[in-house]
C-alpha cells in the first residue's frame, strides 16, 4: 500500500529517500514544499526521477474546497473540504487583530454523542489521519495566501478519540521547516477523556488544553454529555489538575450555556465550588459560549442578562470568566452543521 506522504515526518522521508537510493538531505526539501502545498510537479529543484518515484511509492492529496463562506461581518471563512475518499469535513478561518486562528476537524463524524452538537449526528466515519489534519491548514493558508498564526483543534471530531494521529499531528505542525507554528499557539479541546489527559500530560507539547465540561454535576452532564459515563467530572477533573501540574499550562474550561438546564445562578454558585475544590490559587479560565441552536437538537439560548448574571457570579469567586465573541454569525461558522446538512440533503 502506498504510503500517505503528508503524514511523514522529515526523519521519515530521509529514510524512504535512502531505501531508492537517493540523496537524504533532499527530505527537508520535500517536507518544505509538501507543507506549502506543492504538488509533486511544482517540486521544481527535486528530479523528476525522484518525484516519478515518489509517486509511485506515496499518496498525496490535499483537501478540495467543496463550498467556501465568507463572513460578510467579521471575514471568517468557512471551508467544507472534500477528502481523498469524498468525506466532507469543515475548518473555519477567524480573523483576529493577533493574527489567524483555524479551526480543524480531527474526524470525520464523531461518536462522542453530546446531546447538543450538530458533528455527533451521524455518527463517527473514520478516523483523520496526521496529514489529512495538517492538510486543512495547508489548504487554508495556500487559498487565502496568509499565514495560519494560531491552532484550535475544536472542529468536528473527538481529538483523544484520535490520539495517535494527533499526536503525529502535532509533531508534523510544529515542525520547523514546515508549518512550524508554535505550540503555544495550539489549542485541543476534549469532551474529557481523562485516560487521554493523563497521557497527553507525559507528551511534553506545551499546548492549551481545552474541556468541555459544561455542567457541574455527573446527573446533569451524563445527560447532555454520554462521556462522563465513562469518566465522571472527579476523574476528569483529577485529570486535568495533573496536567497542570505537570505542564504548567492553564486550563480553559468550556461551558456551554443552555438557556434552563445549566444556565442558573444557581448553576453558576455550583461551577464554581466545584472549579475551586481542585483548582483553587492556581491559573485557569472559563469560557462561556451561549448555546448555538442547532435545529435537530432543541435546546435554547438564554437572555444576555441571564449570561452576564451567570458571569458576574464566576468573577464574585475568583473566576476569571469571558463569554465566547460569536465569529461568522451570518455563514454558520460553527463546525458540523454545514456537513451535517450536507448529509441530508444527500440522504
Ligand atoms: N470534541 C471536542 C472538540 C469539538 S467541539 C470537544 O468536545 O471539546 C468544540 C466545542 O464546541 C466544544 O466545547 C463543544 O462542546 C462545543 N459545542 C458543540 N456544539 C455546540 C453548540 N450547539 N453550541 C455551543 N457549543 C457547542
Amino acid at each position: 500500500m502506498k504510503k500517505e506522504i503528508l503524514s511523514m515526518t522529515v526523519e521519515e522521508l530521509e529514510e524512504l529517500l535512502l531505501s531508492i537510493g537517493e540523496k537524504k538531505y533532499k527530505a527537508k526539501q520535500i517536507f518544505a514544499w509538501l507543507h506549502k502545498g506543492a504538488t509533486f510537479e511544482e517540486m521544481s529543484d527535486i528530479s523528476k526521477k525522484t518525484r516519478e518515484k515518489l509517486k509511485e511509492l506515496t499518496f498525496l492529496y490535499y483537501p478540495e474546497i467543496a463550498q467556501k463562506y465568507v463572513s460578510a461581518i467579521d471575514g471568517t471563512v468557512k471551508y467544507l473540504f472534500s477528502m481523498h475518499d469524498g468525506q466532507l469535513i469543515e475548518s473555519v478561518v477567524m480573523r483576529y487583530k493577533h493574527g489567524n486562528s483555524i479551526c480543524i476537524s480531527s474526524q470525520a463524524g464523531c461518536r462522542m454523542g453530546c446531546r447538543f452538537c450538530a458533528s455527533t449526528i451521524g455518527g463517527k466515519i473514520r478516523d483523520l489521519s496526521a496529514g489529512e489534519i495538517l492538510s486543512q491548514i495547508i489548504a487554508a493558508q495556500k487559498d487565502l495566501s496568509q499565514r495560519i498564526d494560531n491552532v484550535v483543534m475544536m472542529g468536528i471530531g473527538e481529538p483523544l478519540d484520535n490520539y495517535k494521529n494527533v499526536i503525529r499531528f502535532l509533531n508534523l505542525v510544529g515542525a520547523k521547516g514546515g508549518l512550524n507554528i508554535g505550540y503555544r499557539h495550539i489549542s485541543l479541546s476534549t469532551c474529557g477523556l481523562a485516560d487521554k489527559i493523563e497521557c497527553l500530560a507525559k507528551e511534553n507539547f506545551p499546548i492549551t488544553l481545552s474541556i468541555s465540561l459544561h455542567a457541574s454535576s455527573d446527573e446533569e452532564r451524563s445527560e447532555i454529555m454520554p462521556i462522563n459515563k465513562k469518566w465522571c467530572i472527579d476523574e476528569l477533573l483529577l485529570a486535568c489538575r495533573k496536567y497542570f501540574d505537570e505542564t504548567g499550562r492553564r486550563i480553559s474550561f468550556e461551558y456551554t450555556l443552555i438557556h434552563e438546564k445549566n444556565d442558573t445562578p444557581a448553576h453558576a454558585i455550583k461551577l464554581s465550588k466545584l472549579l475551586l475544590k481542585y483548582f483553587k490559587g492556581v491559573p485557569f479560565h472559563v469560557n462561556l459560549i451561549p448555546v448555538n441552536e442547532v435545529a435537530e437538537r432543541g435546546f435554547k439560548q438564554g437572555s444576555e442578562k441571564s449570561i452576564q448574571t451567570f458571569i458576574a457570579i464566576l468573577e464574585q469567586n475568583g473566576i476569571n470568566a469571558t463569554k465566547r465573541r460569536r465569529l461568522g454569525s451570518d455563514i454558520n461558522a460553527s463546525c458540523g452543521q454545514l456537513r451535517a446538512a450536507n448529509a441530508t440533503k444527500k440522504g
